[in-house]
């Protein structure tokens, strides 16, 4: 039996018929009265945005917050290989379930059901939708959009636009957001980081934030509140996250009393530029599209190894026959197109075992030799012809001449605020969508299901879902930012800049964070056990006091400060680091991306634990310095036949 406090809202009846069945119950607010209430929206990624010029389109008025200079920097644009749609355009025999199907084995099935087929569902109206505002989606030569395929699936159901979809599908976005924001529905705040959710009378009812050109601390009242933020990845110092993603807004909220579920899904990506030196603060991701074409392969031989590190020989010389395309030879079914958690852990695997083929042992080959000759130069070019340019500005050495070198890094993260059918999180009036929430991609997500996800969520879902609670308010009055609950929030936020101000200490805000990395990458990374997880925990309190003690944050709170912004996210991140510890130290099992040492099969495959663990696990903050509170949302699985994650045959 689920938590009485977990009350997910997912409706009756037969699995197809859900989302129909929930939009027939929601109540519509009238035209006239959506001029009456007012809805923040904070980040303007492709959840962001999306909701926000949705929410404007139907005449609420929207108030729209993000970090960087323009709504259209978020990190929504770094993505690169595509979106999923179940259009079945390839006549491969796609369909919404088989997509549905997809991507509850790929989250090795602690998603929800219900959410995820809704997405399925959806879709393939988002493919339309994006079509409609001038999305240049790749074309097969009759017009048709063309489709490749991504991890995890024996389809091609991924829509691109040539390795920079996000970017695409953002400013599309963003075009339908300028349109509002022109109109009058929407009102923009860019440099506007949210420091404080606040809450009146139980309700999420509007935000603290600081201007981040001038330092003012400013209040923002609405009726609900979204957030957009995106996820937590940058916990680990080093990902393939943009610079300013953090976790801080999901924290606040969590500190309000919005529940944060399965914090210890992260996913950890198998191509990425492997790790160069330690004056790195970001890593490059190659594109999942990538597997596609390219092979993934280390020397079968020791002595191939250490000449390679030596630089006696190059990649290229090493015969066929002295290969080891691993995931080849262990996922015959799926091959190169293994889902990410599994090729990363069979990276790592050969990378232990003394195979890695850079100086630090800590790399594997993905080669495009093969598809070069079967395809041709200008086809390869075509489809991925700026990621190999990307790849040679980085590395200095042509992928057209030898494989690219890849590892794992951390890229995403698949738990985050617990929402409901609805996507409202346990606070009333505050909603929780794109990467923020943890609805959909259960232990692991799979490629291309990011951009498809934070779309649906705000073109489709939230738009409506909102009505339902906001029917409730248009007879309530503008929220008062004069309210006791703003002042003490303000003064809260106020409290913390000058508590990080007066450390005064030596050290830099990004010192400490990387030492976060190391105790994150090291004892909640790939590879997780009991004992290590522990001591993650206790690392992770001795820096937090660290930093207390020794921070140093120049300059001061009246200025375009980014030391302070840094501090500010880094006080978060050691709080989600830790809760992720814990999470991952409860949930005794090995499942998607979280991989316990102590459960796996001989095969150093995943061992799930279904009787205990088929749950989603939900932390209710209790305090500063006190544990957080578990509470269990159970997973039923009714329209899908639960099994071991199974990619060999
Ligand atoms: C390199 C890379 C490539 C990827 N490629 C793909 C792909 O091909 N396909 C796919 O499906 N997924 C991909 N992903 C994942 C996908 O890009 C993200 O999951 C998705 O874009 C997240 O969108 P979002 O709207 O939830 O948040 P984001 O795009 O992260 O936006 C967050 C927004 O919140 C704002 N914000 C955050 N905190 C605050 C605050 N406190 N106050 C005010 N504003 C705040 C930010 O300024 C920003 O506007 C990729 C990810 C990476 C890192």
């Amino acid at each position: 039996m689920s938590d009485p406090k977990l009350i997910s809202k997912i409706p009756e009846g037969p699995l197809k018929d859900k989302w129909s069945k929930r939009k027939a119950e929601i109540r519509i607010v009238s035209p006239n009265n959506k001029r009456k209430l007012e809805v923040i929206v904070v980040g303007t990624g492709l959840g962001g945005a999306s909701a926000a010029a949705s929410l404007g389109e139907m005449g609420y008025n929207v108030k729209i917050f993000c970090i960087s200079d323009s709504p259209r920097r978020a990190h929504s644009i770094a993505a690169q290989g595509g979106i999923n749609a179940a259009k079945n355009y390839q006549n491969d025999n796609d369909s919404i379930y088989r997509l549905f199907y997809d991507t509850i084995k790929g989250g090795d099935y602690r998603s929800r059901e219900a959410n995820v087929y809704r997405l399925a569902e959806v879709s393939a109206s988002i493919i339309d939708q994006c079509v409609a505002q001038g999305v240049p989606f790749a074309r097969e030569y009759g017009g048709y959009l063309a489709n490749r395929s991504f991890g995890g699936v024996q389809v091609s159901r991924t829509f691109y636009a040539r390795g920079q979809t996000g970017q695409q599908l953002l400013l599309g976005a963003y075009a339908s957001l300028n349109k509002e924001i022109a109109n009058g529905t929407v009102k923009s705040y860019p440099r506007h980081e949210m420091l404080d959710l606040v809450i009146i009378n139980g309700e999420a009812k509007g935000i603290i934030a600081r201007n981040l050109v001038t330092g003012e601390i400013e209040r923002f009242g609405a009726h609900a509140v979204v957030l957009a933020t995106g996820g937590y990845g940058n916990t680990y110092f080093l990902s393939t996250n943009a610079m300013n993603s953090n976790g801080s807004a999901a924290m606040q909220a969590y500190r309000k009393g919005a529940f944060f579920a399965n914090p210890c899904f992260a996913q950890i990506h198998p191509t990425c530029i492997p790790v160069h030196g330690d004056q790195q603060c970001k890593l490059t991701l190659m594109s999942e599209s990538l597997r596609n074409d390219g092979r993934i392969w280390v020397p079968k031989k020791m002595e191939d190894v250490l000449k390679l590190r030596k630089h006696e020989i190059k990649a290229s010389q090493i015969p066929e026959e002295d290969r080891d395309y691993y995931l080849e030879r262990r996922y015959p079914a799926f091959g190169n197109l293994v889902p990410r958690d599994v090729a990363s852990r069979a990276a790592k695997e050969r990378c232990d075992a003394g195979f890695g083929v850079n100086e630090t042992g800590l790399a594997v080959f993905l080669d495009f030799a093969d598809a070069i000759k079967r395809l041709g130069h200008q086809r390869v070019q075509e489809r991925y012809g700026n990621l190999f340019d990307m790849y040679e500005k980085i590395t200095s050495s042509s992928p057209w001449e030898e494989p690219m070198m890849i590892y794992p890094a951390i890229h995403y993260t698949m738990g985050g605020l617990w929402v409901d059918y609805d996507l409202q999180t346990t606070i009333p009036g505050l909603y929780a969508i794109g990467e923020a929430n943890f609805s959909d991609h259960g232990g692991n997500r799979l490629g291309a299901s990011a951009l498809m996800q934070g779309l649906a969520d705000g073109y489709f879902i939230l738009p409506y879902t909102i009505g339902d609670y906001l029917s409730h308010k248009f007879a309530e009055p503008k929220t008062d930012t004069n309210a006791p609950e703003f002042d003490a929030a303000e003064k809260a936020v106020k409290e913390r800049i000058a508590k990080i101000f007066a450390v005064k200490g030596t050290e830099t805000v990004d010192s400490i964070h990387k030492k976060l990395g190391h105790i994150m990458w090291e004892y909640v990374g790939m590879a997780r056990n009991e004992a290590g997880l522990k001591k993650g925990i206790e690392e992770i309190g001795k820096l937090r006091e660290e930093f207390w003690k020794n921070v140093r944050v120049p300059g001061t709170n009246e200025e375009f400060n980014q030391e302070l912004e840094k501090a500010l996210r880094l006080v978060d991140f050691f709080d989600i680091g830790e809760l992720m510890a814990r999470d991952a130290l409860h949930r005794k099992e090995s499942c998607g991306g979280h991989f316990r040492e102590e459960m796996q099969t001989e095969e150093g495959e995943t061992k799930r634990d279904d009787v205990n663990f088929m749950y989603v696990g939900a932390w209710e903050y209790k305090g500063e310095g006190k544990e957080p509170e578990l509470h269990k949302e159970d997973l039923k699985y009714e329209n899908i036949k639960i099994a071991t994650r199974n990619y060999k045959d």
